[in-house]
Parts: structure tokens; C-alpha cells; sequence
């Protein structure tokens, strides 16, 4: 009885310390959105009211599930919506966490060009809600991020699908929550060093990925569903090309789980 008075006594004593040291840093170092830096109450709002409502509006929203473009339910024509229809895809499926617009192209961007590594909890959490409503959610063997070449990687520093896909859940069981989570595989790799595909049209982009990935010497893909991870999708070569050489591995099937996908022309 004692004992739990002392406890409840410096407890509080602890919070109120605590709630004063909060409010005392508050006072040195204002708390800022991460993204445009305009004062918040809060640091672990981390975004200040402007930019959850405009990356709010950039999640949701009826998408295809074959090429994550945009489209209602009723814009579906046969096995994928307009943009996909006369196109030869690879994969079997995409979940998106939302477009690339606004305020998460920004955090993207950050995130990928500017060692903005502490956004990756956010954006893997948009494709993540995104990945557990889909209907592949339960039944992927590996995790595979798109590999970067060795090269961009020491420019860069770290390869942000890698830094994504350690934060998704997803595997064998029920899609929400999944029973067990499945494993990060990184045999997938990029064995040829490629232009940025960004200024490129869709058919550049293709020509560009082609033939630009390979997997490990005993890597234990066959027979196995997988899940590629990366944070923005555009013409889609690059998803198309990977799971292209993992189904030619012997992979079963292929899905993506994208944080964004930029509505650009398929081609
Ligand atoms: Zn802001
Ligand atoms: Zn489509």
C-alpha cells in the first residue's frame, strides 16, 4: 500500500517534470511540421493541420487494382481499367498507398533525395493500410524491395524500398491482421546501372529497366507469391521488369505495394 503511494507520488512528481521539460524545449525549439516547417502545438503532431489535410487528400479514393491508376468501380473493363487494358503486366496486383501529389510527393522527395530517413515510418504506413486492405495481403512468402544498383546506393546512402519494406506486415493468414509476417527477401538485384527514369517516356522507361535485373545464385523464389515494394511507381517499367524476372525464377505470383503512384501516361 505504501509501496504504491511512492509510486503514484513520483509518478506524478515524473510527469509533471516531464510535462515542464516539454514545456521549457517547446519554448527553446518551437515545434515544426516537418514538411513546411510552419509552427505546430505539438512535435509529435510532426504535421501541422494544412498538411494532414492535403496528404489526407492525396490517400483513398477507388484505384485500379491491376495498375493503380485512378478509376471508379464502374471505369473496370475486363482484368484491369482503361489505362492497363491493352498492356502486358507482369504483376498480378498493386496496392497504392495514395497519388503523388501535393504534400506526400514532397515527403517523398525529402525522404528519397534529401536523408529525410525519418519519414519512412510514414510513408510505409500508407502502404501498409494500403497492402493489409488488399486482397494478396495474406498470402505473400517474401517481401522483395526494388533493388537499387550498388552504385546509386553509395550515392544515395541507403535504398528507401529497403528502409520501407522492413516496416510492412504481411503473410501467410488472414490479410488484417495477417498471422504471421512474411519475410524480407533481397535476392532480387539491380545487375545494371540505369539512367534516373523520370525525364523518360514510357517506352524509354521500359528500355531503359530492360533486362536490368537478376536474382541470387540460390535464391528460393520458385513456387513462392511475392510482394514488391517501392515508394512511387510512374509508367510502372520498373515494378514490370522485376516481376518479369521473378516469375522467370520461378516465382508463382508477383504483387506490388507502392507508396505512391504518379498519374502519368502508361504508354
Ligand atoms: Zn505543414
Ligand atoms: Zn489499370
Amino acid at each position: 500500500m505504501v509501496e504504491s503511494r511512492f509510486i503514484d507520488f513520483f509518478g506524478g512528481v515524473r510527469a509533471v517534470c516531464g510535462s515542464a521539460v516539454r514545456g521549457f524545449n517547446h519554448l527553446l525549439w518551437p515545434a515544426v511540421c516537418d514538411v513546411c516547417q510552419l509552427h505546430i502545438g505539438q512535435s509529435d503532431q510532426r504535421l501541422c493541420r494544412g498538411c494532414w489535410d492535403e496528404l489526407l487528400g492525396c490517400v483513398g479514393g477507388d484505384y485500379c487494382k491491376r495498375c493503380g491508376r485512378d478509376a471508379s468501380v464502374y471505369g473496370l473493363i475486363g482484368r484491369g481499367c482503361g489505362n492497363c487494358e491493352h498492356l502486358d503486366l507482369h504483376y498480378d496486383g498493386i496496392a497504392r498507398g495514395g497519388v503523388y501529389d501535393g504534400v506526400l510527393r514532397d515527403m517523398i522527395l525529402a525522404f528519397k533525395f534529401h536523408d529525410r530517413m525519418e519519414f519512412d515510418d510514414r510513408l510505409a504506413a500508407m502502404a501498409n493500410s494500403a497492402l493489409q486492405g488488399s486482397s494478396f495481403a495474406g498470402s505473400i512468402d517474401y517481401i522483395v524491395p526494388v533493388p537499387l544498383h550498388w552504385r546509386r546506393r553509395i550515392e544515395r546512402g541507403y535504398n528507401q524500398s529497403l528502409l520501407i519494406s522492413r516496416r510492412l506486415k504481411a503473410g501467410q493468414g488472414p490479410p488484417s491482421p495477417p498471422a504471421a509476417s512474411a519475410p524480407l527477401n533481397t535476392d532480387l538485384v539491380r545487375i545494371r546501372h540505369t539512367d534516373r527514369q523520370w525525364n523518360l517516356s514510357p517506352s524509354k522507361r521500359r528500355t531503359n529497366v530492360k533486362n536490368a535485373f537478376a536474382v541470387r545464385k540460390g535464391h528460393n523464389y520458385s513456387g513462392k507469391r511475392l510482394c514488391l515494394v517501392d515508394d512511387i511507381t510512374t509508367s510502372g517499367a520498373t515494378l514490370n521488369e522485376c516481376a518479369k524476372t521473378l516469375k522467370a525464377a520461378g516465382a508463382k505470383a508477383v504483387f506490388a505495394a507502392v507508396v505512391a503512384v504518379a498519374m502519368q501516361d502508361l504508354g
